[in-house]
């Protein structure tokens, strides 16, 4: 076995011991004589696989009773149009534009409505979070929407927006257990799996129950409504059973490990390290401003496309795989998910420093 040190930004890298753990069951969960992947959604055995998912998530969190976990499909895209179709009353809400999600977020809403981007970092590629501490929202705003942690660009808000009193919505895909957050902030808070908590498959929402809705017009399909689902506990239909089943090991895991200030105390530590050093270097540098830096997604480049194509390929040939960049932002992207380990983004920084020490004269 040789397993690589992977920054790809999602599908991503997941905790080598859940995924031991997941091969341990996978023939017989707990005596069941079945996998997880085998048994039946409304059996004894499952039952408890995702309430304790659920349990363990709001544990983390600290999720308070008013609010409802969900574990749905479609990922993010799916959550583009069941925010509006499900929180638009007034039939009109505000966008945050930092990047290409939110971009999309804001498209596929103004199809339900009217959705106004009140501020945009387009200017400068979405290199950095624009100031929102006095956005004109409208009044009869139903709701604000963020994507708080820039995939692609590298960005993350470090404090959230003045939203005047509206209903906040977070797109969290890639920053979701990262750090402690404070729900009461947030009306509703969504994020795909596949970033940083478990398998592609699986979108978690946490939803405050007063957004949940009776009164949608007929004409909102069934599947899309928050309400299908918090009634039947996210088994209205047959849910991603394994997905949410490796969500909860990883849960449990962040749980082992310390919970979340932990956790962010270990991110901090990683894109610290990799931050400074990047700072330090003549070849390579970051992409956004200093003040927004994520500790997720960290962008960087030479400057030079080839040079850049050749750093990505001799770095997969060292066993570190997925820096590719996206092609928005050109060169480099190392994604640092909670699963990364620390190593990982040691060996990273010493190809790096090699790689320059060639390069440069
Ligand atoms: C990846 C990503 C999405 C898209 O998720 P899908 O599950 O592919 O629909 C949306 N928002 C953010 C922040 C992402 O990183």
């Amino acid at each position: 076995m040789n397993r690589v040190f992977n920054f790809s930004a999602g599908p991503a890298v997941l905790p080598e011991e859940v995924l031991k753990t997941a091969a341990d069951e996978m023939l017989d969960y707990k005596g069941s004589g079945m996998s997880v992947m085998e048994m039946s959604h409304r059996g004894k055995v499952y039952d408890a696989v995702i309430k304790e998912a659920e349990q363990d998530l709001r544990d983390l969190i600290g999720i308070p009773d008013n609010y409802s976990v969900l574990f749905l499909q479609g990922g993010g895209h799916t959550q583009f149009a069941m925010v509006p179709l499900n929180l638009m009353k007034n039939g009109k809400a505000a966008y945050i534009i930092t990047g290409q999600w939110a971009k999309k977020a804001c498209k596929e809403a103004s199809k339900y409505g009217e959705a106004i981007a009140v501020a945009s970092s387009a200017d400068r590629n979405f290199a950095y979070i624009p100031d929102c501490s006095d956005l004109p929202i409208p009044e009869d705003a139903d709701y604000v929407y963020i994507c708080e942690n820039n995939t692609i660009y590298g960005t993350v808000y470090k404090e959230l927006p003045n939203t005047k009193g509206k209903i906040l919505v977070s797109d969290m895909s890639s920053c979701f257990l990262s750090r402690p957050i404070d729900v009461t902030k947030y009306g509703l808070i969504f994020a795909g799996a596949q970033k940083n908590v478990g398998p592609a498959g699986v979108t978690i929402v946490i939803i405050r129950n007063d957004l949940i809705r009776d009164d949608l017009p007929e004409s909102v399909p069934t599947m899309l409504q928050y309400k299908t689902h918090a009634d039947a506990g996210s088994l209205y239909n047959t849910p991603p059973c394994y997905n949410i089943y490796m969500c909860g090991l990883v849960f449990k895991w962040l749980k082992k490990l310390g919970g979340l200030e932990a956790m962010q105390a270990k991110n901090e530590a990683k894109a610290a390290k990799f931050y400074e050093y990047l700072d330090s270097s003549k070849l390579f540098k970051g992409t956004v401003d200093v003040k927004d830096r994520s500790l997720m997604n960290v962008p960087f480049v030479t400057g030079d496309k080839d040079l850049d194509a050749e750093f990505v390929k001799k770095a997969e040939a060292a066993g570190l795989v997925s820096l590719k960049g996206h092609r928005t932002v050109g060169g480099m992207r190392a994604s640092i998910y909670n699963a990364m380990p620390e190593a990982g983004v040691d060996a990273l920084i010493a190809f790096m420093k090699q790689f320059e020490e060639e390069h440069t004269a």
